[in-house]
């Protein structure tokens, strides 16, 4: 079905393409109240997952999900640019083991964590990184101070809507205006005349990790997204 994005922060990042025969890539951003596919309403939670990872992003500290998400899950996290998947690194929980390049802690409180990652270090045998497990809601108390924050969940909300029509989307990546060309068909943006670029497509590229790391990249500096009908 035609699916509007209709309730969640100003931007959300699109994931799940796999579920849509007409869709953005995996990765693209997505205005609040934009028409953006036809998609299974699935979708929903995978563009939770997306946007959650790039807003924790936004912080500048590496992000990482855990495998428990399922494959879907962790793609999606991967197209709002996920670093990695817990699972898949070195690592050990609440103390140092010899070998492990990460130590994974869930502290309460900041003093805490500062105050645990010096007593390990007391005892430790080798360098380490430290991450941080904490729910999305906490991750600018602790991003300043970690190596990476793993999001276990405060997935941020990212609602859809069955909508009529799916206009054809032209966006403008200097001005982040998506024209939606209900009634009129244009090529180039009217506040600078750039040439647009199709955002909803029915060509797919590959379900890849690197696929999904150089959309994120693309659209990494897009700060603000309105649309204009035309
Ligand atoms: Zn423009």
């Amino acid at each position: 079905m035609y699916l509007a994005y209709v309730r969640g922060p100003p931007v959300a990042v699109f994931a799940g393409s796999w579920l849509c025969s007409k869709s953005p890539v995996d990765g693209t951003p997505i205005a609040l109240g934009e028409p953006f596919g036809d998609c299974d309403p699935a979708v929903a939670r995978l563009m939770s997952i997306a946007t959650t990872v790039r807003m924790a992003k936004a912080y500048g500290v590496k992000v990482f999900v855990s495998g428990e998400l399922g494959e879907d899950g962790v793609d999606a996290a991967f197209a709002g640019g996920a670093d990695g998947v817990l699972e898949e690194l070195k690592f050990s929980r609440g103390g140092y083991v010899e070998g492990v390049r990460f130590v994974l802690l869930e502290p309460r409180s900041l003093e805490e964590l500062v105050n645990s990652v010096r007593e390990i270090a007391e005892s430790a045998r080798g360098s380490f990184d430290v991450l941080v497990a904490t729910e999305f809601e906490r991750v600018g108390v602790f991003a300043p101070y970690v190596d990476g924050v793993v999001v276990v969940g405060g997935w941020v909300t990212v609602e859809v809507k069955e909508v009529k029509t799916l206009p054809e989307v032209g966006r403008c990546l200097h001005c982040g205006v998506d024209y939606l060309m209900y009634s009129g068909s244009i090529r180039r943006c009217i506040y600078c005349g750039r040439r647009l670029s199709k955002v909803v497509a029915s060509v797919k590229p590959p379900r890849s990790r690197a696929v999904f790391r150089s959309v994120y990249r693309k659209y990494a500096n897009l700060s603000k997204l309105r649309f204009k009908v035309v």
